[in-house]
């Protein structure tokens, strides 16, 4: 593992990332319930955001906050935080979600802590957000510097984000620095989950494609008529993805301008409350359940 943060030595070990995982090798089922599904500019949609197996919450976008209180998810089951990149539809959440973390230690006592793993910069970025939305006052901030540690990372990073998966990390094709992930089975029955956030068409991409993960869930928040484009389409993954993973991948897309229908089965709507669960047992298809019920 090579992973970069200011406050922690350059080689970590899993078990350092986060002491609460133990590298479990044994089989288990990837559950991926989404929590939003928009992009920075969308008509009236939850934000991009999705937690795996309840532990491991990808992306803080400014609504974290509501998203995890719709979908009934509890701070105190977090212990790892994935975020793409350092657009503000990605991290502008956090300084509600360390707000909330820290009163509820106040309160009951509740020792959260999170393992924070993004590109280089993150940490600086989650500092300098928490004064501006609280100023350096505020016992969150000493908090946030107790029981948040950050990873910032480049490709080649392997972190431990979720117990008996190995995984790997790609650079993608964005305004910033952003990478995705891919999840293998550590007992070696291939890829199982792959997360392309923001991001043109680009090789890796491709590269992750070709390896049949068997869910993917894929930015899709670009059209063919875009002036600049910016994020993938869905006339290009159907174009260029589909043909190269066949029936063998679902594509959830997530990070949308609007909800959209799908005449291809292995393309399928991210929805709020959605769960997916992707067996280990490779035998067993990827299921994928009604959107929770949302309550206002
Ligand atoms: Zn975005
Ligand atoms: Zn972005």
């Amino acid at each position: 593992m090579f992973l970069i943060s200011r406050n922690v030595p350059l080689f970590i070990c899993p078990s350092e990332q986060n002491p609460k995982k133990k590298m479990k090798t044994q089989s288990i089922d990837l559950t991926i319930k989404i929590l939003g599904n928009g992009g920075a500019i969308n008509k009236g949609l939850p934000y991009n955001s999705f937690i795996i197996n309840d532990s491991l919450l990808c992306e803080l976008p400014p609504d974290i906050m509501l998203s995890l209180h719709r979908n009934k998810v509890h701070l105190s089951l977090i212990d790892t935080i994935y975020i793409s990149h350092l657009h503000g539809d990605h991290i502008f959440g956090l300084p509600f979600l360390v707000l909330s973390a820290f009163f509820n230690s106040e309160r009951t006592g509740d020792k959260s802590s999170f393992s924070l793993i993004g590109p280089n910069g993150l940490e600086e970025l989650a500092h300098n957000l928490v004064i501006s939305a609280f100023t350096k006052s505020h016992p969150c901030l000493s908090w946030m510097q107790k029981f948040c540690r950050f990873f910032e990372t480049d490709a080649s990073g392997t972190p431990n984000l979720t117990d008996g998966y190995e995984t790997s990390l790609f650079k993608l094709d964005h305004m910033m620095e952003t990478f995705g992930f891919l999840l293998a089975d550590s007992s070696g029955k291939g890829a199982s989950f792959a997360y392309i956030a923001d991001t043109l068409w680009c090789e890796s991409v491709l590269s992750v494609i070709e390896k049949k993960p068997r869910l993917v869930l894929i930015d899709l928040n670009g059209s063919l008529d875009d002036l600049k484009p910016v994020h993938l389409s869905m006339a290009e993954l159907i174009e260029k993805g589909i043909p190269v993973a066949g029936n063998q991948s679902t594509f959830l897309g997530t990070h949308l301008r609007e909800p959209f229908s799908s005449e291809l089965p292995q393309i399928v709507c991210a929805e709020p409350g959605m769960t997916v669960v992707v067996p280990s047992d490779k035998k067993k298809s990827v299921a994928i359940g009604p959107p929770a019920k949302q309550f206002c």
